[in-house]
């Protein structure tokens, strides 16, 4: 009896054991479709207590990312991307300065000066050599004076240092007095910062040199035209060895006196026929004025006269002395009469290329000349 009981007690806390286990299973078997998972993944999954860890762990991911992703992106970039583009260029430009060479050095400097339209601001200075040098602080001559005119204005050449045009203002009446001329015609002296120029002349660089014709002034005022195309005449003959009687007058000795006069004046170049006919007139004279009469090339049709070096100018550099002569002893001018210069022996090889003598360069003349070309005009 007390077996029977036993075994049906068994039996049955047997059965309602495993009527709580199917429950289990049936409940476990439900929850996963919440998770997202593909369904076909639900069915094998045997009935463990595991699956149901997973299925919390989906929401939250996917709820967070879209919250606090974005906000990381948007602050992170702006701040960090920006430093890396600066740093990278940074490297470059420290290897620009390392160029000491102007590429302005070796360009001729007559392209350079002549393409200055005025002159420098400050104080006046003659620098350097007269076939080598600049000007500082440079003014103009007027146009038309009482007694000159300049010509030639188009090529923007009547500047000079203070010195000259002081000079100018004081020979020109001065020479129309003494040859009865309405006065003078004034060719280039230099350009408004001096140095090199495209045509022909060596010197005139340092604004203490000027040209002036051995022509009288014309009563009327010249227009711009007529100073352009004007040309001086040639006073001296066509074998150059004397003077030409139609374009030659006693006036012009009183001229050229009344310049070498100066004592501000170095020099006064003339054609060698011109200082022979001097030395024939006046070769007594032996008060000093003779002796800065020079000959040289050219000038048959004007005088170049040259003035010292001013005082203001510590930088210009001054011609040789002259010797103490009045340069017409016996022998004086018979180079200048031979016929190495007048006429010039042409090249054994016609074939052979004259190479043209090298174009001065910035890099040649005084380094101040430099600071001229850069400086700030005078307007
Ligand atoms: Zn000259």
């Amino acid at each position: 009896m007390f077996t029977r009981v036993a075994t049906l007690f068994a039996l049955s806390f047997v059965f309602v054991a495993g009527s709580i286990a199917v429950a289990q299973r049936m409940t476990v078997a439900q929850a996963p479709p919440a998770a997202g998972e593909p369904a076909t993944s639900v069915a094998p999954i045997p009935a463990t207590p595991q699956p149901a860890e997973p299925a919390p762990q989906p929401p939250p991911v996917v709820a967070e990312p879209p919250a606090q992703t974005p906000p990381a992106a948007v602050i992170a970039p702006p701040a960090q991307k920006p430093a890396p583009v600066v740093t990278v260029p940074t490297p470059m430009p420290p290897a620009k300065p390392a160029i000491t060479q102007d590429p302005k050095d070796s360009l001729p400097a007559k392209l350079l000066f002549a393409a200055k339209q005025l002159p420098t601001l400050g104080k006046a200075m003659a620098i350097g050599y007269y076939p080598r040098g600049c000007l500082s602080g440079g003014v103009e001559l007027p146009v038309t004076g009482p007694t000159w005119q300049v010509m030639r204005v188009s090529r923007n050449r009547n500047w000079g240092h203070p010195d000259l045009i002081r000079f100018l203002e004081k020979f020109a009446p001065r020479a129309a007095k003494s040859t009865g001329w309405k006065g003078i015609l004034v060719g280039d002296l230099a350009q408004p910062r001096g140095g090199p120029t495209p045509s022909d002349h060596k010197s005139h660089q340092t604004g203490l040199d000027v040209d002036i014709w051995f022509m009288p002034m014309p009563s009327h005022v010249l227009s711009k035209d007529e100073r352009d195309k004007i040309a001086a005449p040639n006073v001296v003959a066509d074998n150059w060895k004397e003077l030409n009687p139609k374009n030659w007058t006693p006036q012009h000795i009183a001229f050229i006196k009344a310049a070498a006069d100066q004592p501000e004046v170095e020099r006064v170049l003339v054609n060698a026929a011109i200082k022979q006919e001097l030395c024939r007139v006046e070769g007594k004279n032996k008060d000093g004025w003779m002796s800065k009469v020079r000959p040289w090339y050219g000038h048959h049709d004007h005088i170049h006269v040259r003035l010292k070096c001013p005082a203001d100018s510590p930088n210009c550099r001054a011609q040789p002395p002259l010797p103490g002569d009045d340069g017409c002893g016996k022998n004086a001018l018979d180079y200048w009469f031979s016929d190495k210069v007048l006429r010039p022996q042409k090249p054994t090889t016609p074939t052979t290329p004259k190479t043209p003598p090298k174009a001065l360069t910035l890099a040649d003349l005084p380094p101040a000349c430099k600071t001229v070309l850069s400086a700030p005009a005078r307007e």
